[in-house]
């Protein structure tokens, strides 16, 4: 039998009758015979193969996945670890054609139980006459906030939770306002978007401000900035109170500031649907981590 090449491996989420599901694909010339082993947290495949692609890890990090490493520990074996964030029951298929697609996919349902019955408020900062920080090539913050919300809306809709946006189109509305529609609907989080503004420097990345009346603000702060200077691969420039979330209340409220819009590459990224969909990402894994981790370390 000819040896199996393996030649690709990537990863999405996939939705199948309204359930979603992190998988991996695992693309070869002919079919990869594995054997499969779960471990703490990973899924690892083993077969005889030939590696044709640098070993080593492929982050993932959506939310489950954390990524794949690949590596070829005798000449012909390859050993393929999908490294997960938490247990998750998973399938196997393979799908024959040019390349072969064997596919991990590891069920997300851990997410529901998480996130069911949660009301959370997103709230894309600025808009209309208000717009908010201008970048060097007049990029706007209130245009950007925008696909960064709605992104994170479409993340957190798979988990089941409850979601509102304060704004959808280009209106200008009072943070009061804002903060009124989130206490009215006794929303367990309230997420702010915006962009960083550095008038005295070129330094780029994220800063997320926390509600200093909600007792663990400051944790869901620093847990959404990790993820998302680790996801979108820029700098963390720490965390901070801010008096205008004390509007509401004792509800953990934050105010991110994901990408910097004055610093001129960051700008430049912001323009990108990719960018916004990485801070989503990350906005969304740190908020997760928050419901898992967060509340035990202060109460
Ligand atoms: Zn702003």
């Amino acid at each position: 039998m000819k040896m199996p090449v393996i030649t690709s491996v990537w990863s999405k989420v996939v939705e199948e009758d309204g359930r979603f599901f992190s998988t991996a694909v695992v693309e070869s010339t002919v079919e990869f015979v594995f054997k499969v082993n779960k471990q703490d947290n990973g899924i690892v495949l083993k077969g005889d193969a030939r590696l044709n692609m640098p070993e080593g890890f492929v982050a993932v990090k959506d939310g489950l996945l954390k990524g794949i490493s690949l590596s070829q520990p005798a000449p012909e074996v390859v050993l393929i670890k999908l490294e997960l964030e938490h247990p998750a029951d998973f399938r196997v298929e393979v799908l024959p054609g040019i390349p072969v697609r064997t596919i991990v996919s590891a069920d997300r349902g851990f997410f529901e139980k998480l996130f069911g019955g949660k009301k959370i408020i997103i709230d894309p900062g600025h808009g209309g006459t208000d717009c908010g920080h201008r970048g060097p090539v007049s990029l706007l913050e209130k245009n950007v906030v925008v696909p960064i919300a709605l992104n994170l809306e479409g993340l957190f809709r798979q988990t089941g939770a409850k979601t509102a946006l304060t704004r959808r189109n280009d209106d200008n509305i009072p943070f009061r306002r804002r903060a009124y529609l989130a206490k009215k609907e006794k929303a367990d989080l309230f997420l702010s978007i915006h962009t960083r503004f550095c008038k005295d420097c070129n330094s780029g990345g994220s800063v997320v401000f926390y509600n200093p009346f909600s007792r663990q603000g400051n944790i869901l702060a620093r847990l959404i900035l990790a993820e998302l200077s680790q996801v979108l691969k820029i700098a963390a420039r720490g965390i901070g109170g801010s008096s205008e979330l004390k509007m509401l209340g004792e509800m953990p409220a934050v105010s991110i500031e994901a990408v910097t819009i004055s610093n001129w590459v960051e700008e430049g990224l912001l323009r990108s649907p990719t960018i916004h969909r990485k801070a989503a990402q990350g906005i969304f894994n740190g908020v997760k981590n928050y419901l898992v981790f967060g509340k035990g370390e202060c109460e």
